[in-house]
């Protein structure tokens, strides 16, 4: 059919590249762009030292499915990686899109326009393509904390994740609005970016120690009417990954830091292991290595996409780290 023609013309595993501009502090410390883009490749030029101390380039070569520089638009971004999947969402299709990246490359500032975008042409889709179907839309927003799970949309109340018999992931007490215009979605949005960022001490130090995961769910009660309970056809995440220089931090004096770094790193491997299986059609796919794939679980089974962006800073100082993303994402692809 016509729809099955539409799913399968979407990857299923997309992995794409966002370098950002050099910031005002980059520039300050005279740092420089050591990031060349194309189309799908990108070089970077890393700057390294000779036993007699003169300074010479190596050169790094990658290939992604898409490499957005940095006069590329949050519009464009939506418009190459989360908008060819919204249609399939209404086909029981599964569908994540992660921000990778160290800590201020860009993960927030990417992700942040992403589900509101896909919403408003969810919306859309609803009341014209679908109108009487009896779709309805839900958002829900929590985050992974040091292993743990709090509701967003509920002033981080302590959630608990259990399956149901059928591989159903369920987050036991987790808010769901259900959604008929932009407007509400925005609010929601803006009320969960806040609670995440409001922790306990600084706000980016934080966030950039959790994971955030918003989903958009398509539901639909079984005769179309809205009386009767309405059932998942599809689901869509959105995942601000926590930074990933911060699963290093396994060897901090801090012994609360070194748990959460610990279990960054954990989840972060579990996630390249899970994406692995996926694109090679594996029966197992370990999600058990962690709790972000535990939770993800049903968004790893049967029809799914996945699509990844990993978050760059072209200047030199980040070079180390750029080059672990890169690499990260390589192995993902
Ligand atoms: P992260 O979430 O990865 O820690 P942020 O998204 O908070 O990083 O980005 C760090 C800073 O860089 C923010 O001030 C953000 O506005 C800015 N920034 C990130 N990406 C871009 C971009 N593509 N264009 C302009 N500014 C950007
Ligand atoms: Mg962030």
């Amino acid at each position: 059919s016509l729809d099955k023609d539409k799913a399968n013309s979407v990857a299923k595993i997309k992995v794409v590249v966002r370098k950002r501009p050099l910031n005002k502090k980059e520039l300050a410390k005279t740092e420089e762009d050591i990031i060349e883009t194309h189309a799908n490749s990108l070089t970077v030029h890393e700057t390294k030292l000779k036993v007699d101390l003169t300074e010479y380039v190596e050169k790094h070569n990658f290939v992604f499915d898409a490499v957005l520089n940095e006069e590329v638009s949050n519009e464009e971004v939506y418009r190459e990686t989360v908008e060819p999947i919204v249609p399939i969402i209404f086909q029981r299709t599964k569908a994540t899109c992660f921000a990778y990246g160290q800590t201020g490359s860009g993960k927030t500032y990417t992700m942040k326009p992403l589900p509101l975008k896909a919403s408003g042409d969810i919306l859309r889709l609803m009341n014209h393509t679908y109108r009487n179907q009896g779709f309805q839309l839900f958002v829900s927003f929590f985050e992974i904390y040091g292993g743990k799970l709090f509701d967003l949309l509920n002033d981080r109340k302590k959630l608990c994740m259990r399956e149901d018999g059928k591989q159903q992931v369920c987050i036991v007490g987790l808010q769901e609005y259900r959604v008929s215009d932009v407007e509400m979605i925005k609010d929601l949005i803006e009320r969960g970016n806040a609670t995440r960022s409001t922790g306990t001490t600084g706000a980016n130090e934080e966030s950039s120690r959790s994971h955030a995961i918003l989903q958009l769910a398509i539901k639909r009660s079984i005769d179309g009417t809205e009386s009767k309970t309405p059932r998942v056809v599809g689901k869509l995440s959105f995942i601000d990954l926590a930074g990933s220089e911060r699963g290093a931090d396994t060897t901090d004096n801090d012994k609360q830091t070194r748990i959460e770094g610990a279990e960054i790193n954990k989840s972060l491997l579990a996630l390249k292991e899970c994406i692995r299986a996926l694109d090679n059609d594996q029966n197992h796919i370990p999600f058990r290595g962690s709790k972000l794939t535990e939770v993800l679980r049903d968004s790893f089974v049967g029809n799914s996409r996945t699509v990844m962006i990993s978050c760059i800073s072209p200047s030199s100082g980040s070079c180390e780290h750029t080059l672990n993303t890169l690499r990260y994402a390589d192995r993902v692809k």
